[in-house]
């Protein structure tokens, strides 16, 4: 597995795959290359698909130095479904440079001409299960795990952290719609301060929750900075909680950290073991995900054993399985907003439910199985249901619009 540091990224929206990853590469094709005054991408499968709606194009105008043309193809001779060809060109018009990118989901990035040390393994091994015998043979907590692995992470985190606390802020403060056609309106302000006229403490914590997930999942739809978790589009699970623990908890940052790192180690499992990629496994890949994560770190901060914190990861997942991607007009606003809120909600009671349910008695279905489910699952969902807004309520919405 990667480092946990490639899942936990600052980056702007709306999508990692759509947006961060096509910047990463661009940034890097420069670095490598230098600048040139003509550049031309192409897109493929669900970049190219829902590029418009995911301002592929603008990031890629916008961080290439030269005059750049975009354009939106079909026909990608490569197995993995979503990339681009990026090329560069002299004055002459030239063919100078050429490389073959994949986004893998969260911002990652595979490029078929160059090995990038930030894919290096830094954790051999490859099941939770492995894992799982290694903390009981070593005595060791999962953060004890994770920090010899990654001594540097904790000051990672800090990062994310911060910048998680800064993107709800920004998002429950600002008011008026989201860009694009769909016209939307921002809700999170209104929803956070109708949760404190909320005479009812646990409604009150449930919408506060919620209208913090909806905070940084607008930030992310307005194309600001946010943070993968594991993707952008996917962030508001992981930074309602976070926001939750800093603001309404007062939860210590050491703690907060190795709450993340937890969660991260469950993302990590899942991002090698099947796919955090919407374009590759749906919506499952990327709101089941992180609310597999969130429910690992929530578990953690309730002090929970490592096979409850375990069994809370495995319901986080399994409630998920089948969550197909349909984003309406390409757009990362619907469902995925509302998504992450139920995903916030889902997450904590995912740890309750762990919690109580492991004294009752043995979850049957492991973490490692439900991984292998989704990714199993992933594979059977049709591609119309795989970020490429040709089916399901992108479609709905399309039919209704004709009506
Ligand atoms: S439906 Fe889910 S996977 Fe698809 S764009 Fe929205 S958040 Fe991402």
């Amino acid at each position: 597995m990667q480092s946990i540091k490639e899942l936990y990224k600052v980056g702007r929206g709306p999508s990692s795959s759509h947006t961060l990853a096509p910047e990463r590469a661009c940034r890097l094709f420069i670095k490598e290359y230098g600048p040139y005054p003509y550049y031309e991408a192409e897109l493929f499968g669900s970049l190219s698909l829902t590029g418009k709606g995911h301002n592929t194009d603008a990031i890629i105008k916008d961080t290439l130095p030269g005059s750049t043309e975009v354009k939106f193809s079909l026909d990608w001779p490569e197995k993995f479904p979503n990339g681009f060809y990026l090329k560069s060109y002299n004055e002459q018009h030239v063919l100078q440079h050429q490389w073959t990118v994949f986004s893998i989901g969260g911002g990652s990035l595979q490029i078929k001409e160059l090995q990038l040390n930030w894919n290096d393994e830094v954790y051999p091994e490859k099941s939770f299960q492995e894992i799982q015998r290694l903390l009981a043979r070593k005595k060791w907590t999962i953060q004890e795990y994770i920090y010899n692995h990654e001594p540097d992470l904790p000051q990672h985190l800090k990062t994310i952290i911060d910048a998680e606390v800064a993107c709800v802020q920004r998002g429950l403060s600002e008011e008026g719609l989201l860009p694009g056609k769909l016209t939307m309106k921002r809700s999170a302000r209104q929803l956070v301060l109708q949760a404190l006229n909320d005479h009812d403490p646990a409604e009150q914590t449930r919408l506060e929750l919620m209208a913090y997930a909806y905070a940084a999942a607008e930030e992310n739809a307005a194309g600001h900075t946010c943070v993968t978790a594991p993707t952008l589009g996917s962030c508001g699970v992981l930074a309602a909680l976070v926001y939750y623990c800093v603001i309404k908890r007062n939860v210590p940052e050491k703690e907060l950290i190795d709450a993340l790192a937890v969660g991260g180690l469950f993302g990590n499992l899942i991002k090698a073991n099947a796919t955090i990629s919407g374009a590759v496994g749906g919506c499952q890949a990327e709101v089941g995900t992180a609310v597999s994560m969130a429910s690992a770190a929530w578990a953690f901060l309730e002090d929970e054993s490592i096979p409850q914190i375990e069994y809370a990861a495995e319901i986080g997942m399994e409630h998920n399985l089948g969550l197909t991607c349909d984003p309406v007009l390409g757009y990362v606003m619907i469902p995925c907003i509302e998504r992450n809120a139920m995903g916030i909600l889902r997450a904590r009671d995912a740890a309750l439910l762990a919690r109580y349910m492991s004294h009752i008695k043995k979850h049957i279905i492991s973490f490692d199985m439900v991984v292998d489910t989704m990714k199993q699952t992933g594979d059977q969902i049709p591609l119309q249901l795989k970020e490429t807004s040709e089916g399901g309520l992108a479609m709905e919405y399309q039919e209704a619009k004709k009506h």
